[in-house]
């Protein structure tokens, strides 16, 4: 069935292109736009006929009670999907296409390369068992009520129906797998397996669904969680003489970071940036860890090791805490300030339309993150905007650290990024939305608001600013070390805590994480790194007329794209003068 269906997209496709390709008289803006627009219509409806569990999480729900078997034919299908959108966007002139189409069309290019490309050389269904933890899918089903309760719960009763096939093909795929990602996995999905014995037992009772039925789904919520257990303990109980290595390796590390983060440089350049940013970071903490000195510590001879006199003085400046309990509150009276600092400064304008609503973090996202921020999906621009506050104790979470994650989460980081990303009506970048700028604007902004003298210029705030700032720059030195470089952990551990002046738990979670993926720790620095460039670019073109608030403006006019797609735009010959 699911065939059928893909094929018809294809041949809508091709007939669409078609008709276009017959006219034929040189390229024609509008009408090659328009096409495009339909074009990426097909695109995605593919694609989420091809991954419902994506379609789901992207909140569209057309296909939420389906689970596909991760065999080899479910591969394959990807595998032809990505070379018949491949073959269609060559049809089209990207040169044709006004600026929001042309980083679509490099958006939709990168996502079925990528595609193609884990299927035949990451292969990760073969040594990453963490691929097989479906239950996120499920609690989100059961959990957000994006439709009525037993709707939901019915998709979720049909969607189980394949688990029992599903784990027994899985079993057949995983070869030898990295040892650290089978143990999260088992943990993950014991875990995870609750979700079908408690969540969903509980909606259960919650709703209208008659008794007869309920007996009916609660049976096959059990077997789902009996499969999965079983699963978790094959994993634990396999014989693994010869496991991969955690570390990716260069080839597939570049690979995946050309993929991944789409920026303009190579991994190995933003490592070697992030090194030398390091370097100066240094310096400039110790200039300030001098001027404050006599004010913490009197006539008490300072250390000689800069690093050390660097420490000491940040371990003084955390120690002003924020009591437990009290961090939403702190939060909600910071944002106002931020309002009205932005105002101030005229930094850029703030659209408060849709506010964000500060919240205990959501039991089913424990332990993801101290704190975060949820946006609206793509198909839901008028859901609510969340900061969530979770488990912010420990010397990390100090009375300046507060101050800049309000920022960073919040505004004029990702909230604010979201509501302008929002108003640019493309799917696309919202699905496929690039984590490098989105990230990279959350850690630029931070800067720009210490750089228009936020908290009165207070080189304690400097200082603090640069410390959490250190962990984006070595996050990428860590990352690509032990990817790349067979980095030890003694040296992984050495660089966080005597460099990066973080907790010694603090800098082995993050080993932990490091073992446990790859790439995604880049893409905080390569985004600031790639939007501060952009900047310097873009004063240079503009000259005298150039406006900090129409740079942020114009930059994220053009939604979660990768930075280096709005650069070409931003510099282009004729490209306005002013903010978009
Ligand atoms: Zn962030």
């Amino acid at each position: 069935m699911i065939k059928k269906i893909l094929i018809t997209a294809v041949l809508i496709t091709t007939f669409l292109l078609g008709c276009k390709k017959d006219g034929g008289v040189g390229p024609q803006q509008g009408r090659d736009d328009a096409a495009f627009a339909i074009y990426e219509n097909s695109f995605l409806e593919g694609l989420w006929k091809l991954d419902p569990d994506q379609a789901t999480m992207a909140g569209y729900h057309k296909y939420d009670s389906l689970l596909f078997v991760p065999d080899d034919k479910s591969r394959d299908k990807r595998v032809n999907y990505a070379k018949v959108q491949l073959d269609s966007l060559s049809r089209f002139d990207v040169t044709t296409l006004n600026d929001a189409n042309k980083i679509d069309y490099h958006i939709m290019q990168n996502q079925a390369e990528m595609m193609e490309w884990k299927v035949q050389e990451l292969k990760s269904y073969q040594w990453d068992p963490t691929q097989y933890n479906i239950t996120g899918t499920f609690a989100y089903i059961v959990n957000e009520p994006y439709a009525p309760l037993a709707k939901r719960l019915r998709n979720f009763y049909e969607k189980m129906a394949n688990i029992p096939a599903y784990f027994k093909e899985a079993e057949k795929q995983v070869k030898s797998p990295v040892a650290e990602l089978t143990s999260l996995a088992a943990g993950q999905l014991t875990a995870g397996a609750g979700i079908f014995e408690k969540d969903f037992a509980d909606s259960l009772k919650k709703s209208n669904i008659p008794q007869g039925e309920q007996k009916q789904m609660l049976d096959r919520a059990h077997t789902s969680a009996e499969t999965i257990k079983a699963f978790a303990e094959w994993l634990t109980a396999l014989k693994n003489d010869k496991p991969r290595s955690f570390r990716l390796g260069k080839e597939l590390y570049d690979a995946k970071f050309k993929y991944e983060i789409q920026a303009e440089l190579g991994a190995q350049q933003i490592y070697n940036a992030a090194v030398e940013r390091k370097k100066s970071i240094h310096h400039e903490m110790a200039k300030l860890s001098k001027k404050l000195w006599p004010k913490y510590f009197g006539t008490k001879p300072m250390p000689a090791d800069s690093l050390e006199l660097i420490s000491q003085v940040i371990d003084t400046l955390s120690s002003k805490h924020v009591q437990p309990g009290e961090f939403q509150r702190a939060i909600e009276n910071e944002l106002p300030k931020l309002i009205s600092f932005i105002k101030a400064k005229d930094l850029l304008t703030l659209d408060l339309s849709k506010p964000l609503i500060v919240r205990k973090e959501p039991g089913y996202m424990a332990g993801v993150a101290g704190a975060s921020e949820s946006s609206p999906g793509p198909y839901d621009k008028d859901g609510n905007s969340y900061f969530n506050v979770g488990n912010l104790n420990g010397p990390e979470y100090n009375q300046y650290i507060l101050q800049i994650l309000c920022i960073h989460e919040g505004i004029p980081g990702h909230y604010v990024q979201q509501t302008y990303a929002n108003k640019s009506p493309s799917l696309i970048k919202s699905i496929f939305g690039n984590n490098a700028m989105i990230e990279g604007w959350a850690v630029y902004g931070e800067e720009m608001m210490l750089d228009n003298g936020f908290a009165n210029d207070e080189p304690e705030m400097r200082l603090m600013w640069y410390k959490w700032h250190l962990r984006s720059v070595c996050n990428t030195i860590l990352d690509y070390g032990v990817h790349t470089q067979n980095m030890a952990r003694q040296d992984g551990l050495k660089l966080l805590t005597h460099e990066a002046f973080q907790q010694e738990a603090e800098a082995e979670g993050k080993w932990k994480r490091v073992t446990v993926s790859s790439v995604q720790l880049d893409s905080y620095f390569t985004g600031y790194k790639e939007i501060t460039d952009l900047r310097e670019a873009y004063k240079k073109k503009i000259n005298e007329k150039y406006k900090l608030k129409d740079f942020n403006e114009k930059f994220l006019s053009y939604g979660s794209a990768p930075v280096k797609y709005i650069k070409e735009a931003m510099l282009a010959k004729g490209s306005g003068s002013s903010g978009g």
